[in-house]
């Protein structure tokens, strides 16, 4: 597989590719089984990155790092680096999904509070009808051997990973050589809406880049995050001047 472009922001590396492209490389890394990850860094991550360095090394030990919110991508505008598109680690996942459905792959959905990866199972296997999820796990376990094991109990080709970021991007590099998957992807909050117990977006406002502030309208708890938008803008327009 031939490395592609990568584009800094503040110390993170991105994958500069198109949607179609980096489900491709998704798939190509899957097949290899090495439990390779995926992680898909909004700005919010990129700030956490740079104040904590498990969280940095986490994230740059990934195999693909995407740029899931509009907020990375004009940053790397500003940067006068621009990247391609966008790439939703949500839709990235559906892109996968398709393909294992096609081939009649498996997923296993760990994270979120207890019952919603069964609820998300149980839509998933409805919307994909080849698509087996071989497991499912809640993110709120205190001992991460038995989950470990449980997994490769049923060695699925994906891994999908949600307990939040950066605590599921140091999960996966944690456990990484212990997994017996083919790849993982730190998905955060993507289980919550593939259970359909937090809705996502409109695509008008998707296409607007203005995901984030529905999900501020929706979940207003989420302003005091929001708060490091500011500085990683300010931080992308020093480094500008540099
Ligand atoms: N979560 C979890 N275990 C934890 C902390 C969080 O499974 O210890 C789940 C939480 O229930 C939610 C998901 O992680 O479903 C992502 O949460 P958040 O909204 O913070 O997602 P992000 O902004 O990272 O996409």
């Amino acid at each position: 597989m031939t490395e592609n472009e990568k584009i800094d922001v503040l110390g993170v590396a991105f994958d500069n590719l198109t949607m179609d492209e980096a489900v491709d490389r998704g798939w190509a890394l899957m097949q290899q089984r090495r439990a390779a990850y995926v992680v898909t860094p909004n700005p919010e991550i990129v700030m956490v990155c740079r104040s904590d360095p498990a969280a940095a090394e986490a994230v740059a030990g990934a195999s693909l790092t995407i740029a899931d919110g509009i907020g990375v991508v004009y940053g790397a505008k500003i940067l006068k680096t621009p990247l391609k598109q966008k790439l939703p680690g949500i839709d990235f996942t559906q892109g996968l999904f398709a393909r294992l459905a096609e081939a009649s792959g498996s997923v296993f959905l760990l994270g979120s509070k207890p019952g919603v990866a069964e609820l998300a199972r149980d839509r998933l296997q409805k919307q994909w009808p080849g698509l087996r999820v071989a497991g499912v796990h809640d993110g709120y376990f205190q001992e991460d051997g038995p989950v470990v094991e449980q997994i490769n109990a049923v060695a699925p080709d994906l891994l999908l990973v949600c307990l939040g970021a950066p605590k599921q991007e140091k999960w996966m590099h944690r456990w990484a050589s212990a997994l017996d998957v083919g790849l993982m992807i730190g998905a955060g909050g993507s289980m919550d809406v593939f259970a359909g117990t937090v809705e996502r977006a409109p695509e008008r406002w998707q296409r607007a880049g203005l995901e984030w502030l529905y999900r501020l309208l929706r979940e207003p708890k989420r302003l005091g995050r929001m708060m490091v938008l500011p500085k990683f803008l300010l931080c992308v327009l020093f480094r500008k001047k540099k």
